[in-house]
């Protein structure tokens, strides 16, 4: 069992191309496993052959909501994919209004989304979801598929009322460096049930305290569960175990 899991993590960007063995390196030294999340079909590949070539290292495939926006969803090229045994999720998918105009753009995301959900369904895969400045949107479609679909909502930046509605569908929701550094999540990570949420660092982005400054890298998570720990004022070390099991139940 590893230490840490960051459950989010972009090891496949290009940040990385240089010193990617160091970073595995101290993957290894800390006990931490990543899952590597793909936003387009490239980017999905590269992360299947580092799950395929490294231990600590799973896969989630699929196009996110924005980053590559000339993409559609090729059921056939990520059925491939799907069939790796180290392939765990389906994504990053869902909405986001904050890069994109919701008028002019909505009816693509929602496609591009639904697509995913079915193939996560059909494939029995829990779906990594990126929702930014759309939670309401993201609920309307969860909730027209209770009971069919699970998965995990990163980067998790919403209230204590969306965080609970999320969780009644049966969904996890993680949490960033962001943490670390602002205390707007407090509420919901304190009143979040324990076996509900989960430790991410979406490196390369969002660099926690006391690495601020510096690229962002999934050794850095343990910072995150202290973070967790601190705000829920429970013991780190209990804290810790919680979230690597939450990690691996949902990659089943
Ligand atoms: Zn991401």
């Amino acid at each position: 069992m590893p230490k840490y899991f960051d459950v989010h993590s972009h090891l496949n960007a290009p940040e990385y191309q240089k010193d990617l063995e160091e970073v595995v390196a101290r993957l290894k030294e800390t006990e931490t496993h990543t899952i590597v999340i793909g936003t387009d079909f490239e980017s999905s590949k590269i992360a299947v052959d580092l799950a395929e070539k490294y231990e600590e290292i799973y896969a989630c495939v699929g196009i996110h909501p924005v980053d590559n926006r000339a993409e559609y969803y090729d059921i056939s090229k990520y059925g491939k994919l799907v069939k790796h045994p180290k392939v765990v999720a389906v994504g990053e998918c869902g909405f986001d209004f904050f890069h994109a105009d919701k008028f002019e753009d909505y009816e693509r995301q929602r496609k591009l989304f639904l697509d995913q959900i079915d193939f996560a369904i059909t494939c029995d895969k829990p779906v990594m979801i990126h929702a930014r400045n759309a939670y309401e949107e993201l609920l309307e479609i969860l909730e027209s598929f209770k009971g069919k679909l699970r998965g995990n909502v990163h980067f998790f930046a919403g209230s204590k009322e969306v965080a609970e509605k999320l969780f009644g569908l049966g969904f996890t929701i993680s949490f960033t460096g962001v943490i670390t550094f602002t205390h707007d999540y407090d509420e919901v990570i304190k009143t979040a049930p324990l076996d509900m949420i989960m430790s991410e660092t979406d490196s390369p982005y969002v660099t926690p305290v006391p690495h601020r400054g510096k690229r962002n890298e999934p050794s850095y998570v343990n910072e995150v569960v202290r973070a967790i720990a601190m705000i829920r004022g429970e013991d780190e070390e209990k804290v810790r175990i919680a979230l690597v099991n939450n990690a691996l139940s949902m990659i089943g």
